[in-house]
């Protein structure tokens, strides 16, 4: 399992979360009550897990679950395992999922959880018996109509499995629903490896035909190239748009004529970036900054800042990463005209494909991979026509606050129906 580092990624996306949504409650019409209502999540859980490790000893681990806010439905968000999960940015990754479940309109709420743990330094048997662990402490906040957890930073389908598996024990009987990214022989869905990339894809795709433009007319430059990057760069390539710049940690490439993305998209190596004599090699700064139609941030947060916004020359950016652009870039671009499709609607494939499981799990019923790419396309579409469509009543905001907006007004609509907040 590879480790991730993210406790810079993670700060940057919480306190821009915060500070944009400060923006948008001041700007729109939401009562003093309604702004008051998401300042704190419905509930957090600490736990203790103690673990049997290889020599005997036993360890004891911090885990939290937050379930920030449950209006539309259980909590749902992943599950980390890393050494600097805290639970002050754990409530705040779990605002973030609130929002964009509301935003992508599937009937969940926000939650996410975290284990304070390297996973570096376990046997293979250890971080088993630490998932298995974890799930018996947790369970009784856990449930498919509860809280559902997922894969995260330094988890994968392997502890969804273990997990899943530990909670039919406990159950005495097999509840496939609790968890999602579990590996498709218990449950998991088809899909679920490029969904955040599909889904990103069919969202530029409509938002190209929006404004009388077709996806074969564009050239595109994609910064990452791991499972977002990589993927969406494939996906765009093999519809007929010109790939003409990828980029990973090492090295840019870029070839004026094209790219071929699509063509490596079987092979092992599916991380590894295109190689051919005719591409030149490019800093990646530069990639950020080139004449593109299209420019696809896919590895960080925080590349595009008040320092190179006046440098973007993209007139669409669309965000695959958590975060890439700062507020104060945002402001900058749009200064320039520099239309941003933002994260919380851009990636947000990968959790519709998470309630595709959820449902084929719950209705014993399993999809082929056509299907789940027609219903995400269905999901994404509509949930950028929905934004788009705030645009045009509402005065000189960007898509980012357009989509805060939308998801959080559902939000309140949902708590209003349950009496929870004044009706209107
Ligand atoms: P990944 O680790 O698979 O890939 C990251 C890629 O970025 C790699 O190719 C890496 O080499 C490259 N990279 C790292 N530093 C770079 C730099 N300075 N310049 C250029 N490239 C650099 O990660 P991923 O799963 O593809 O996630 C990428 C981003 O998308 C993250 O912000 C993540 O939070 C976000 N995201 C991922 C998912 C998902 O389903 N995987 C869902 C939502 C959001």
């Amino acid at each position: 399992m590879t480790h991730t580092p993210i406790t810079r990624e993670d700060r940057n996306i919480c306190i821009d979360c915060k500070s944009r949504m400060q923006d948008v409650l001041e700007t729109a019409r939401f009562t003093d009550e309604e702004r008051a209502f998401l300042d704190k999540p419905k509930r957090v859980v600490t736990l203790s897990v103690p673990v049997t490790m290889d020599s005997g000893e036993v360890r004891t681990f911090n885990a939290y679950r937050v379930l920030y806010n449950n209006a539309l439905g259980p909590g749902k968000g992943g599950l980390r395992f890393h050494p600097s999960v805290e639970i002050e940015e754990v409530k705040k990754l779990a605002f973030l999922m609130t929002l964009k479940c509301a935003l992508v309109h599937i009937p969940f709420g926000g939650a996410k959880g975290g284990v304070e743990v390297d996973p570096r330094t376990l046997s293979s048997g250890e971080r088993e018996r630490l998932a298995r662990a974890v799930m018996r402490e947790m369970h009784p906040f856990l449930g498919e109509r509860t809280d559902i957890p997922a894969p995260d930073v330094n988890t994968n389908a392997e502890i969804m499995g273990y997990m899943v598996d530990e909670y039919a024990r406990i159950k005495g009987a097999f509840i496939p629903g609790i968890i999602t990214g579990k590996p498709l022989p218990l449950g998991g869905s088809k899909g679920r490896e490029t969904a955040t990339a599909l889904g990103g894809a069919y969202v530029l795709k409509e938002y190209l035909k929006q404004h009388r433009r077709d996806i074969t007319d564009i050239t595109v430059a994609v910064q990452g190239y791991g499972n977002v990057g990589g993927h969406i760069a494939r996906i765009l390539d093999s519809w007929g748009a010109r790939i003409v710049a990828v980029s990973d940690s090492k090295k840019a490439v870029y070839c004026e004529e094209g790219i071929s993305c699509a063509a490596t998209y079987t092979t092992r190596e599916k991380t590894a970036l295109p190689t051919d004599p005719s591409y030149q090699d490019l800093t990646n700064e530069a990639l950020l900054e080139l004449s593109v139609d299209v420019l696809i941030p896919s590895a960080l947060s925080h590349q595009i800042t008040a320092e190179n916004a006046h440098r973007i020359h993209a007139p669409i950016i669309l965000e695959m990463a958590n975060d890439p652009v700062t507020p104060e870039a945002d402001r900058i671009l749009a200064e320039h005209d520099i239309v941003v499709i933002p994260d919380i609607l851009a990636n947000a494939g990968g959790v519709v494909v998470s309630y595709f499981e959820w449902i084929q799990n719950n209705t014993n019923e399993y999809w082929d991979e056509e299907r789940i790419e027609r219903e995400l396309e269905v999901r994404m579409t509509r949930a950028l026509a929905e934004v788009l469509t705030q645009q045009d009543t509402a005065t000189r905001a960007n898509l980012r606050s357009h989509s805060y907006r939308c998801a959080l007004e559902r939000i309140f609509e949902a708590e209003r129906a349950r009496g929870r907040l004044t009706r209107r």
